[in-house]
């Protein structure tokens, strides 16, 4: 019998406990830990935060809906991991103290680093969780004029809800015959992309934002915001009177101390998803240290590999699946300008770029897919 212990219930952590509970005999114990019963569906933030879905919509009761009677679920905080001892420390939960384990997949995703940079806390929206996005939409209702400012700090590595949150914008606007009184500008440290070398991709994102009237400011590393500016490490400033950054990420705080990580905390990890120099632990999703943006399908096929991996090891067989670092992604601008980016990562080929209104209703559809697969 063995021990499987999941940390995080994220698009990671969740489908490496089902794949498991599907792979893995009864006589193997799952159990997955995090810190919330709620799964959250991040890539419908923008759409709660412009009032175009509901709370509920966009979150999963783990205990309730998700798991099957195969994974025991622990809602605690994950505080340290001993992974000679095989152990992990968990708290402020259901169960503290240590719990021990045969095998560990790590799925705790990314820190938002907002102490980095000056004054964010205290003058700069995100909407990197359900009450952060709420919180912005209550800011964007009350908006009606003036400089909107939507972009990202030096270290988010989540391009997509930037350009979505200034396409949302500029519809509302129009929708409510105030854009011509208002200035949209994305800032960034990078030129328009998604962390990825690619003209095609770059081309079709500066036409679509010309199209909506969205400036873009490239070269932009934000360093400091006060009430009303925004500064940057190279001398330059922007005024706004609304203001929505992503803040730098980091690996997770429960990995740093293990001397897996680089200096940003990702862990390194091989193509099988198994941690570098470490028995038995293998890690998914944003957490880990690969290139490029971090996003939720990457999460969900390491998850595979992973559980796939490990489940054959449990067998006593070498890996049998490696993760192939690809980028599938949909920038929904709400119509005919939404953008679809396929691209694999490690290789030298160019993005598979399309565009159209198709593009929205699949990202759409997706969602529903994933509910009802949960529900
Ligand atoms: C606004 C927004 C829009 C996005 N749009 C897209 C998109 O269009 N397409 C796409 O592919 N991706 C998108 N993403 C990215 C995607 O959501 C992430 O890449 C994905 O959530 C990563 O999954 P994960 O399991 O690694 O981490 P997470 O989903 O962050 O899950 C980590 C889990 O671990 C838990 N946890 C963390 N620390 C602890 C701890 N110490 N103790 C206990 N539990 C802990 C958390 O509560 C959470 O349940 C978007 C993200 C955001 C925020």
């Amino acid at each position: 019998m063995a021990k499987v212990l999941i940390l995080g219930g994220g698009f990671g952590g969740v489908v490496a406990a089902e794949r498991l509970a599907e792979q893995l005999g009864d006589e193997h114990q799952i159990t997955l830990v995090s810190r919330s019963r709620w799964f959250v569906f991040y890539p419908a933030l923008v759409r709660l935060a412009f009032g175009k879905c509901q709370r509920e919509d966009v979150s999963l009761n783990l205990r309730q809906t998700l798991l099957t009677e195969r994974v025991n679920f622990i809602e605690a905080e994950v505080a340290r991991i001993y992974p000679v001892e095989r152990k992990v420390t968990i708290a402020h939960g259901e169960v503290e103290g240590k719990l021990s384990y045969d095998y560990l997949i790590f799925a705790l995703g990314r820190r938002l680093a907002t102490e980095q940079i000056t004054g964010f806390y205290e003058h700069a929206h995100h909407l990197l969780s359900v009450e952060k996005a709420l919180r912005f939409g209550k800011a964007v209702a009350e908006f009606h004029e003036g400089s909107a400012v939507i972009g990202q700090c030096p270290g988010a590595r989540l391009p997509v809800p930037v350009y979505e949150t200034a396409f949302a914008l500029a519809r509302l606007l129009d929708e409510r015959g105030e854009r011509d009184r208002a200035r949209i500008t994305i800032v960034s440290p990078d030129p328009p992309g998604l962390h990825l070398e690619d003209s095609d991709v770059s081309i079709a994102l500066r036409n679509a934002l010309a199209a909506h009237d969205i400036e873009f400011r490239p070269d932009f590393p934000i360093d400091r915001v006060t009430p009303g500016a925004a500064a940057t490490s190279n001398g330059q400033g922007i005024n706004f009177n609304l203001l929505m950054l992503l803040p730098p990420f980091q690996g997770s705080a429960a990995a740093t101390h293990l001397g897996i990580t680089n200096e940003e905390s990702y862990i390194n990890v091989d193509s099988a998803m198994h941690v570098v120099g470490v028995e038995r632990m293998y890690a998914v999703g944003d957490c880990v240290n690969f290139t490029g943006p971090k996003m939720g399908h990457m999460a969900v096929r390491q998850a595979e590999v992973a559980a796939t991996n490990l489940a054959a090891e449990i067998a006593g067989h070498l890996p049998v699946s490696r993760y192939i670092h690809d980028m599938k992604v949909v920038i929904d601008e709400g119509g005919s300008d939404s953008i679809y980016v396929h691209k694999e990562i490690w290789s030298n080929e160019p993005a598979n770029v399309r565009q159209g209104r198709f593009w929205s209703w699949a990202k759409r559809a997706q969602e529903k897919y994933w509910e009802a697969a949960h529900s």
